[in-house]
């Protein structure tokens, strides 16, 4: 084995090591690391339906950095910048799945073992470059995966957060709904998503899952205020400056 792949005990780093990112996690001092955060596409017929697809394709996946997730306190606002290179930053209101048990090729009847709770996230989205590199061919990258790309909002244990196969999930712009539907009208279930990913990659406890976001998707402008709702969960609010 080489030498380079063993770290020392207490390794120093040639420049400084990055933080960890974490969430609040509700009825906790402790917070919850985030290792890598998974998103689900088109995971709603009827927002597949708008993006142009029948809404009869499967869901996909692809990822943000750990680091594009800007964590929300429980019920307090954040603000994130407008990002630059787009004129047509999206939202998406989306659920987050939290993983507390790691595995791979885990059955969507055994997924509730793995999840440590839910919380709600923005899948922020600069829809004209994801447009052109959807069009290119090209990977998604700098449509979805830009600095503070991922709000998320504090962590309910899934033993608090009620039924949430069955919630209803909504997003407001300035006090106007733009986004709402329920969670059982996931294409993929919860379970099912965690199955799929689970055969793709190995999970590990600190991942997040984005599990995709209902129709009504549509831009927000600085000065803009987004307040993100999923039954049982804590509110996230949001600022573009
Ligand atoms: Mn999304």
């Amino acid at each position: 084995m080489s030498k380079s792949v063993v770290p020392a005990p207490a390794a120093d780093f040639v420049v400084p090591a990055p933080p960890t990112v974490s969430l609040a996690v509700v009825g906790s001092d402790a917070r919850f690391p985030v290792r890598r955060v998974y998103c689900v596409g088109r995971n709603y017929v009827a927002h597949a339906q708008e993006m142009g697809f029948s809404g009869r394709e499967p869901p996909f996946f692809f990822l943000k950095p750990a680091d594009a997730v800007v964590p929300a306190p429980a019920d307090k606002p954040i603000t994130i910048d407008y990002p630059p290179l787009t004129k047509d930053l999206h939202h998406e209101i989306e659920l987050v799945v939290a993983i507390g048990e790691g595995g791979r090729q885990i059955r969507a009847a055994d997924a509730m073992r793995h999840v440590y709770g839910y919380a709600i996230g923005l899948d922020m989205t600069r829809r004209d470059l994801q447009a052109d590199m959807k069009k290119q061919g090209r990977p998604w990258c700098i449509g979805k995966a830009f600095d503070q790309s991922a709000p998320v909002g504090a962590i309910v244990p899934a033993k608090d957060a009620g039924d949430i196969a069955h919630a209803r999930i909504a997003l407001a712009v300035n006090g106007k709904q733009r986004q709402h539907s329920d969670i059982s009208q996931l294409i993929w279930s919860i379970g099912e998503v965690v199955e799929h990913l689970s055969n793709a990659w190995t999970l590990a406890p600190g991942d997040l899952i984005m599990t995709g976001t209902p129709e009504g998707v549509a831009a927000v402008v600085p000065g803009d205020r987004l307040v993100g709702t999923v039954d049982g969960l804590p509110s996230i609010d949001v600022r573009i400056r």
